[in-house]
């Protein structure tokens, strides 16, 4: 068989490519956009049955393209922290799924006692916080009656994106998750690769509600379609996807991502570093062969910004074109942006944050806003690639992916940022990528040997000596700026 699907069920969007093992590319795609609502500020709300849908839609469309009996299986990645909740009998979501961005639960987590924040720490390697499923799980308990009914009949399912979409592909005969995606729940022991039961009874969210984790490279399961079956093998949440897709396999290598928040992973070896600097341990990835470990750093808004300005503002027409905006201006003429939607991330894990504009005078134009926009892009990842130095890792090049990783100003202007060169590879789908190699992996049709020649090489973007001490001012400006968000 020639082909692996991997199916990348994103924030905003769903996809599904076809991935050819002989000419190791990617040689068909399908895309569906899905939808956020935002009932309250803050508040960040999915459909899941739209994200069911729309991912049988495009993964029909690859299986068509490629012919079913061509197909040797379909790797999954998804938008973590996600949390959905089902029936386990019907298969019927119980309420909207409470997206990965919603602050919702904020003052939940705050109130969380010194000594579970400790242990949440020590256990899990996240910051207590409304990003990760714990809470949102929680919510939906002490919020829809429908949720506790369920639980008392003992018919509750709660999972993330990976695990909805395996239930729904295999009408109901698989409840499974993988090591990554449970990693970002708060309730997953990352030492002992297990769901944590003294977090489990502190948070009061039974075992049984939970998927059964397995390994990266495991098989989930089994699907039906018209010629037969097609395995389902082989998961990561988005960002270790990414970081498998982009060959980074050694301690030392990382990646960033830039969709609709940012993400920095770190691969850490087989060893866990516990951050000082606001940093998470996560799972890179685990394999049959053993697990690795990553620091994360994650912003929550990236891409959205520029998403923002061509919905919420009305200022861009597409997200592409904010790159020659962006160069119509030499500078941002004095303007700041900082792009606390919803609060900031790492190393802030800022609830209260709001984003703002700085500096703006009578000669701001639309040309420096969104300059301005894209700029604090390049400086949230500055943020946290000062973190990963000061952790002592050091830094001598950084693998770049995602949506707005196609701006080529962005790129250049993140080299210059940064001090280091920024390699972007041909395919910037590496967060698919990731999923068709671990597929692979997991059906026996490559070997971790092999694993590094999935990457094709790209561009680099070296940094401009020349602006160095510019972008230093812009980042010493940038930071004042969030000083100013956080009061
Ligand atoms: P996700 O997987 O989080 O849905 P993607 O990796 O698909 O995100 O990236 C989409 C994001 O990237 C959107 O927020 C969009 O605004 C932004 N984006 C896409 N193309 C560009 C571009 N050329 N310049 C800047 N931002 C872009």
């Amino acid at each position: 068989m020639r082909y692996v699907i991997a199916l990348d069920a994103g924030t905003t969007s769903v996809r599904a490519f076809v991935y050819d093992l002989i000419g190791k590319q990617f040689v068909y795609r399908a895309q569906q956009e899905v939808g956020q609502s935002f009932p309250q500020p803050g508040w960040v709300e999915q459909d899941a049955d739209e994200i069911y849908y729309k991912a049988a839609y495009v993964l029909n469309d690859c299986i068509r393209f490629a012919g079913a009996n061509m197909v040797a299986g379909v790797g999954f990645t998804n938008q973590r922290e996600t949390t959905v909740l089902w029936d386990r009998a019907t298969g019927e979501p119980v309420c909207p799924a409470i997206g990965w961005q919603c602050r919702r639960t904020s003052a939940w987590c705050d109130a969380l006692d010194d000594d579970t924040k400790a242990l949440v720490r020590e256990r899990t390697g996240l910051v207590p916080d409304a990003y990760f499923s714990a809470s949102k799980i929680r919510w939906d308990l002490d919020h829809i009656p429908a949720a506790r009914d369920l639980l008392s009949r003992r018919r509750l399912c709660a999972g993330t994106v990976d695990s909805w979409l395996i239930f729904r592909f295999t009408e109901g005969r698989s409840f499974v998750t993988d090591v990554t995606n449970a990693s970002r729940t708060m309730l997953f022991n990352i030492h002992t690769l297990d769901w944590d039961d003294e977090l489990l009874s502190r948070f009061s969210i039974p075992r049984s509600v939970l998927p059964e984790v397995r390994l990266c490279d495991a098989r989930m399961g089994e699907m039906r379609t018209r010629d037969g079956v097609l395995a389902l093998a082989g998961v990561a949440g988005d960002q270790q996807s990414a970081l498998v897709g982009q060959g980074c396999l050694r301690a030392g290598e990382g990646k960033i991502t830039y969709g609709t928040g940012l993400f920095l992973l770190f691969h850490t070896g087989e060893k866990c570093v516990s951050s000082r600097n606001g940093l998470l341990t996560t799972v890179g990835y685990a394999l049959k062969s053993g697990v690795a470990y990553a620091l994360e750093g994650s912003s929550f808004h990236a891409g959205s910004g520029i998403q923002w300005l061509r919905d919420g503002l009305g200022l861009l027409s597409s997200a592409a074109e904010s790159e020659q905006v962006a160069q119509s201006v030499p500078d941002t003429g004095g303007v700041c942006f900082v792009p606390a939607f919803t609060g900031l991330g790492a190393p802030h894990w800022n609830s209260e944050a709001r984003a703002l504009f700085s500096g703006i005078t009578r000669g701001t134009t639309r040309a420096h806003l969104v300059r301005a926009v894209l700029e604090s892009i390049a400086y949230e990842a500055r943020e946290l690639t000062d973190c990963i130095r000061a952790e002592g890792v050091p830094l001598s090049a950084v693998r770049c992916d995602g949506g707005a990783s196609a701006n080529d100003f962005l790129m250049q202007f993140q080299a210059d940022v940064l001090g280091i060169a920024v390699d972007r590879p041909a395919e910037r789908e590496s967060t698919a990528l990731g999923a068709a190699m671990l597929c692979a992996l997991s059906l026996g049709l490559t070997d971790e040997a092999s694993l590094e020649q999935f990457r094709r090489a790209g561009q680099v973007f070296e940094p401009d000596p020349a602006v160095r001490e510019l972008r230093e001012q812009g980042y010493r400006e940038y930071c004042r700026a969030v000083k100013r968000a956080l009061m």
